[in-house]
């Protein structure tokens, strides 16, 4: 295909010891060549590596030691020739780069362009390249995991695998919709349907099933953090703050004043949120009564529920049980370093299912056995097995949803003893949807929307 060259820094700005401005096209080379004082870039090997200078056009004053990467169409990123040249960051040289490369004629790149490149040269698929876009993205190394895989093509492999069953089932009612005579082979065609039709839908569901986890991974399990006055909600979220170092700050969308705090438990991404409520002791339960926090919390994926050990039991404790009874919830004892006020059988009735930890924050106690329990709970054997690669891209639950729904209505056509073409026209329509997922039969302005949706410069 036929592109002008681009160009982004496509590094996070400002921050880092090294900035990458990055060229792509057919000008890149000859781009950074007329920037570099070095080896002629022109005639250096592909995928090689030079140290040079970067002087300004007129004056030749040297503003930039550099490091460059020449990288020769087709095996780079975009599939053209690609050039990356490292710097030693600032904003101001970085910048001063970027703005030589646009003077000697690359355009500046739009967010995602480069990615957006390799999918149109037919590098990369779509969900390779939405996985590009999550590994940008990527809160923890469990998340990372699962981008990594879904960009080697672990997904698009199985989609492909259950349209080629799709289609070579539609082509089968096919042969039959032409050969109608044979009576029995419209009996073989209907059985047929039926398991194809059970079999993929099946794995669809096994796809869905991991969607859950997939979210949770990418999005950071959303905790509220419960509990009466005073019982040590603070406490808690401090331990757990101080505990997980690293707390992910840098999250696209997410700006310095959402009161929400990102800690990694044990590969787990918790959300902590409404974290200012509870920094000024006043959490959501206290600040907006028990029914209305009912309904924030159903949007909690975990409640940690915090009691006080050296006190009885109110109404106000029964009460938020009775709230996060059908909701994930770890109950924690706080305050064992105190005596035992609270009748520990009733809290256990009360809790049900819900696991219960002792501790006392104070002495840093029992907040080991709480995070084994949040791991316990979130990764519960298959998360952890690396054979499967995991639906976690909200376009791609859609679309299975949906493939899904069309394959429950050919079943049912098939009940109802509908004639094989209406039911021919909802496989298909499945088959369709799953090539949505891959881009195969995307239309173009969902394409453009899709890639805008990436950082500049990847
Ligand atoms: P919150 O109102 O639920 O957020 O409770 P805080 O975390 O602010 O704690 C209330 C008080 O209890 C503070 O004075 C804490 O130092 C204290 N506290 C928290 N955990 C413990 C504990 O395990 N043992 C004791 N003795 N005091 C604690
Ligand atoms: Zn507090």
């Amino acid at each position: 295909m036929d592109f002008d060259t681009i160009t982004a820094i496509s590094t996070p700005l400002g921050e880092g010891a090294i900035a990458i401005v990055r060229l792509s096209g057919d000008d890149a080379i000859a781009i950074a060549d007329k920037m570099f004082r070095g080896k002629s870039l022109a005639t250096v090997e592909t995928h090689t590596i030079h140290y040079g200078k970067i002087v300004a056009p007129d004056t030749d004053e040297m503003i930039e030691e550099v490091m460059v990467s020449v990288m020769r169409a087709p095996k780079t990123f975009t599939r053209e020739d690609v050039v990356e040249i490292n710097c030693h960051g600032g904003l101001a040289s970085v910048n001063r780069l970027l703005e030589m490369a646009l003077g000697y004629g690359a355009r500046l790149a739009e967010p995602g362009e480069f990615t957006k490149r390799a999918f149109l040269n037919g590098r990369i698929d779509l969900s390779q390249a939405e996985a590009v876009m999550d590994l940008i993205r990527a809160k923890t190394d469990k998340a990372m995991h699962v981008a990594v895989r879904q960009l080697d093509g672990k997904l698009s492999q199985l989609i492909t695998k259950l349209r080629q069953q799709l289609i070579e089932t539609v082509a089968h009612v096919e042969v039959n919709i032409d050969y109608p005579e044979y009576d029995d082979v419209e009996e073989m065609t209907q059985q047929l349907l039926r398991t194809r039709i059970k079999e993929v839908s099946e794995e669809i569901d096994k796809l869905l099933a991991m969607a859950r986890q997939g979210k949770i991974l990418r999005e950071g399990i959303k905790t509220a953090i419960i509990g009466r006055p005073n019982v040590g909600k603070s406490s808690l979220l401090n331990a757990l703050v101080q505990e997980n170092k690293a707390i992910v700050t840098d999250i696209p969308g997410t700006t310095r004043d959402v009161i929400e705090e990102y800690v990694n438990v044990r590969g787990v991404p918790l959300r902590l949120i409404d974290t200012a409520g509870i920094r000024e002791t006043e959490d959501i339960v206290e600040r907006i009564g028990v029914e209305r926090s009912r309904q924030a919390l159903k949007e909690a994926d975990l409640i940690l529920l915090v009691l006080n050990n050296n006190e009885p039991l109110t109404d106000e404790d029964r009460q938020l049980f009775e709230v996060v009874k059908d909701l994930e919830t770890i109950v924690l004892i706080n305050k064992t370093d105190l005596s035992g006020l609270l009748d520990h059988e009733e809290v256990s009735t009360l809790a049900g299912h819900h696991h219960i930890v002792t501790g006392s924050l104070i002495e840093d106690a029992g907040v080991d056995q709480l995070e084994e329990a949040i791991a316990e709970t979130f990764f519960k054997g298959s998360i952890e097995a690396d054979d499967l690669s995991y639906v976690s891209n909200v376009r791609h639950i859609q679309l299975l949803k949906q493939a899904q729904t069309a394959l429950s209505e050919a079943s049912q056509a098939i009940d109802d003893g509908m004639p094989l073409d209406l039911i021919q026209i909802d496989v298909t329509r499945s088959w369709e949807l799953l090539g949505e997922i891959i881009g195969d039969t995307m239309q173009d302005s969902l394409i453009d929307q899709l890639f805008s949706q990436f950082c500049l410069g990847k």
